[in-house]
């Protein structure tokens, strides 16, 4: 070539991207590794798609609702919540991003809880914000002086905690959204499989934000939508950093299908809550720990008789799921969960293959 690209910011140049977990090509994989909904998307998505695209003059000639009106419309009815207060995002990490572009600097620290969500220190170290840390107990426990001492001037809760499972108690956030000063953010990706969420706080706190996402509750994380439900004041901020059509015109639609199918949403969070309890059981009973979980997953250390759980076990356990075409992902940076295996729940059908394999590497 002859000419050189030229150097990005110092900041861009030092930044690693997110590393999502893996997503193999070719069929026959048990994929229980970046916690999708095993379930299709309820069929109320489908005939609204097929309604759009059969619409005369195919509607995707056209842009979309530049601000998501419809689909924002549809969110309000369900959380008792004006439209003005809710702003949809090409998928919540789009939100989470818009966030930190907003309200997070150079001067101007992210806060989140350790372990969570690996995604947010790429989008701080984006934005030149450096990043504070509070611990998260594997039971969802957190200091709440310590959240507000870390002078974060925007700090995220992972509620349920990804990848502990836990859920942090409602009262606690509460409690810390009463004296913290920074805008507070509220992640429930995972609201739809767990009993509490905070997604009134926000009608309370004009500094508190819930976001909340299709991709795991409503199985359309091929799509690419999520909401922030949020003060006036802040969605007006955000609808001044966003893209201006940042969701397309199919996924606003399939989302609306989605929000309002609530049978769909209720019968299949129940069917993976079940099929949670049951594999949180069976691995106990082979000797594993499991951590109780709140979301569509679990976080379990793998363990051989008369052993205590290890990295190297956990590593072991892993490969061999591995070389039997299941897929589990690891967390090996943090004390807490460098021991586990982060388990999606899969149908009754793909957790009794894991079962029959963990068992089998259990016994080998
Ligand atoms: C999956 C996940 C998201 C991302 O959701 P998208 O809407 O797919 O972008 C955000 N936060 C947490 C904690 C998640 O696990």
């Amino acid at each position: 070539m002859a000419s050189s690209a030229p150097t990005p910011n110092p900041h861009i140049a030092a930044l690693h991207a997110y590393k999502p977990g893996e997503q193999p090509q070719g069929g026959g994989w048990i994929k229980l590794n970046t916690n999708e909904n095993p379930y299709a998307p309820s069929p109320k998505v489908a005939q609204a798609i097929q309604a759009l695209l059969s619409e005369e003059a195919s509607v995707l000639r056209l842009y979309p609702s530049p601000d998501s009106a419809p689909l924002r419309e549809a969110a309000g009815r369900l959380h008792h919540f004006p439209a003005e207060n809710i702003v949809a995002g090409n998928g919540s990490d789009d939100l989470l991003n818009l966030l930190i572009r907003a309200y997070a600097g150079p001067q101007r620290p992210v806060g989140m809880l350790e372990p969570s969500y690996s995604l947010y220190p790429v989008l701080a170290a984006a934005q030149g914000a450096p990043v504070v840390k509070v611990p998260v107990g594997l039971d969802g426990s957190f200091e709440v002086k310590a959240v507000v001492d870390s002078g974060a001037s925007i700090f995220f809760l992972t509620s349920p905690n990804a990848p502990l499972g836990a859920a942090l108690a409602l009262h606690r956030v509460r409690e810390l959204a009463a004296v913290f000063r920074g805008l507070l953010v509220v992640d429930e990706a995972y609201a739809a499989f767990a009993d509490e969420h905070a997604a009134d706080l926000p009608k309370q706190f004009s500094h508190v934000v819930v976001t909340r996402t299709f991709s795991k509750g409503y199985a359309l994380a091929g799509l690419r939508v999520g909401y922030a439900l949020c003060s006036a004041e802040v969605a007006e901020v955000l609808h001044r950093v966003r893209d201006s059509y940042n969701v397309d015109r199919v996924a606003q639609v399939a989302a609306v299908a989605a929000l309002e199918d609530t049978a769909w949403l209720k019968s299949t969070v129940a069917k993976i809550c079940a099929t949670r309890t049951r594999v949180t059981s069976v691995l106990r009973d082979y000797g594993w720990q499991v951590n109780p979980s709140s979301g569509n997953f679990i976080l379990a250390n793998p363990v051989k008789p008369q052993l205590s759980p290890s990295v190297a076990l956990a590593e072991s356990a892993f490969q061999f799921l591995r070389e039997r075409k299941i897929l589990v992902r690891r967390f090996p940076q943090h004390p807490l969960t460098e021991k586990g295996l982060r388990i999606t729940i899969g149908t009754d059908a793909e957790m009794d293959a894991f079962l029959v394999a963990a068992r089998a590497w259990t016994e080998g």
